[in-house]
C-alpha cells in the first residue's frame, strides 16, 4: 500500500521479534505477538469481510475492523514472494506453476477488492517480518 522505502530498523520491533523467535516460529504468530506486545491487542483473526452486496470477499489473517485495516502475513513459498523468488518444485512443474499463479492472482484480487471498498491492506512477507512489523506499527500509531 505504500511506495515509500522500508522504515529504518526499529530496535523495539527487533527486540520483540528476537524475544519470541525461539517459541513462535510461525510468521503469523510472530506478528500477532508483536501487536499485543506493542499495545495493539484489538485485532481479529480471520475476520470475515463481505462486500456491499453481502458477498464474501475474504478473511485476512489479521484485521482491525474499526480501522478498516487488513493484514496478510504471507509465506514466501506459497504466495511467491517477489524478493525471495523461490524456485518451483522440480517435479510436476505445470501443476505447481498453475497452483502458484492462482495463489498470486487470488491475493491480488482480494487486495484490489478490499482497497476498492476503502480498506487499507498491509502485506507482511515471511522473509521481511521485522520490516513489515515496523511499517505496520507506523500505520497503527498514525
Ligand atoms: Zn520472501
Amino acid at each position: 500500500m505504500t511506495l515509500e522505502a522500508p522504515p529504518a530498523f526499529s530496535p523495539a520491533v527487533h527486540n520483540v521479534m528476537i524475544a519470541n523467535k525461539s517459541t513462535n516460529t510461525k510468521p503469523e504468530l510472530l506478528v500477532r505477538r508483536f501487536l499485543r506486545n506493542s499495545g495493539f491487542p484489538g485485532y481479529r483473526l480471520h475476520w470475515r469481510i463481505d462486500g456491499e452486496d453481502g458477498k464474501y470477499i475474504c478473511r485476512p489473517d489479521i484485521t482491525f475492523p474499526g480501522r478498516k485495516l487488513a493484514i496478510f502475513v504471507h509465506g514466501c513459498f506459497w504466495h511467491r514472494c517477489p524478493t525471495c523468488n523461490l524456485s518451483l518444485p522440480k517435479s510436476n512443474v505445470d501443476y505447481w506453476s498453475q497452483k502458484f499463479q492462482k495463489n498470486v492472482e487470488r491475493d491480488r484480487r482480494k487486495e484490489k477488492t478490499l482497497v476498492g471498498l476503502g480498506w487499507s491492506v498491509h502485506t507482511i512477507w515471511e522473509c521481511e517480518i521485522e520490516d513489515g512489523a515496523s511499517s505496520l506499527l507506523r500505520i497503527l500509531t498514525i
